[in-house]
């Protein structure tokens, strides 16, 4: 026999030992609490699905989901502590379109920004905004604009940093007008929504989960909704077409994740979770009142998360390379 058959033999046999305690260890997930890394600030659009959801798959899956923010870099850190985090279950990121332009914005990441996720499923879409501090010298879209162009640098944008659902808008926003604002990066748009209350910035493309209370109590000034149409919950909001700005589209997806190599049936109880949650009545009242919805269940399946993921990297690719939106 030779040594490569022994070797082959006294792994296969180690393997053998081992398995009955990895079935085990599965068998039993989860058997202590799970962490929910969200990249982005608290208060914010993301960290504000996240807790509803962590708050119903804690019920659901018997052991507490705990939120942590972990922060900074436009959502790559959160992202990078969970690509790097064991692959046992018990670290889960709750993350967004972030995921579709970072693998192409960040040419230097410190992990695998593709092959270092295990996606779980898709979780929500949620319409953006166009809100501005109340003393804003526009009444609407075409003021806001010409406003823009006028200040120039003078003009204050503010978002949660480049890889950012508000980043993005903003640029996307800027390009099309052909405005050149000072862009103002926050930890989050949970505080860059204070900034913008206390009137000392001018401008930020924020979601409806957490710009519908400052719309509805007109504590901001909002223009117009970046979507193909008007958000139910927020009817008098023209969209950015009807107001004289076609083609400038952007929604937030959502999704789950766990660190590439988690093995299969505990990223199906993880995904399993998630579907309950996204089924919990309460979680869809909430989102209903936040401008937003679950996901169809069909969607909240790894097979659809990946499919809708990959794809839209392919989408954002060849505008970042068109406009050279590189963050590194
Ligand atoms: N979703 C981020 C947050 O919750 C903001 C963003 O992506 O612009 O802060």
């Amino acid at each position: 026999m030779t040594r490569t058959t022994r070797r082959g033999l006294a792994a296969a046999g180690l393997a053998a030992l081992a398995a009955p305690r990895v079935a085990r260890a599965q068998a039993g997930f989860p058997n202590r609490p799970i962490t929910m890394t969200i990249p982005f600030a608290p208060g914010g659009p993301t960290d504000i699905v996240g807790r509803l959801l962590a708050e119903s798959m804690s019920r659901e899956i018997g052991q507490p989901v705990v939120v942590e923010n972990s922060t900074g870099a436009g959502g790559t850190l959160g992202a990078q502590r969970v690509a790097t985090a064991r692959p046992d279950g018990y670290s889960i990121l709750l993350h967004h379109i972030g995921m579709g332009v970072i693998p192409t914005m960040y040419r230097r990441l410190a992990y695998d920004p593709v092959n270092g996720f295990e996606p779980l499923g898709l979780v929500t879409e949620v319409p953006m905004t166009l809100v501005g501090r109340k003393e804003l010298p526009a009444a609407n879209l075409a003021e806001l604009v010409a406003f823009m162009k006028a200040q120039g640098d003078r003009f204050n944008l503010a978002d949660a940093g480049i890889g950012s659902s508000s980043a993005l808008c903003g640029a996307l926003l800027a390009n099309a007008i052909g405005a050149r604002p000072t862009v103002i990066p926050f930890r989050g748009t949970g505080p860059a929504m204070q900034e913008i209350l206390g009137g000392r910035v001018d401008l930020l493309c924020d979601q409806t989960t957490q710009t519908t209370e400052y719309i509805r109590s007109g504590a901001v000034r909002v223009f117009a909704t970046p979507s193909r149409a008007r958000i139910a919950t927020l009817p008098d909001i023209p969209t950015t077409a009807e107001a004289g700005l076609p083609g400038f589209e952007v929604t937030v997806w959502h999704g789950l994740y766990a660190p590439r190599g988690t093995p299969a049936p505990v990223c199906a109880r993880l995904t399993q979770s998630l579907q309950a949650a996204l089924r919990d009545p309460r979680i869809v009242q909430r989102f209903t009142e936040i401008g937003t919805a679950p996901v169809p269940q069909e969607d909240a399946t790894a097979e659809a998360h990946r499919r809708f993921w990959m794809a839209d990297i392919a989408r954002w690719k060849p505008v970042i390379e068109a406009t050279n939106a590189y963050a590194d």
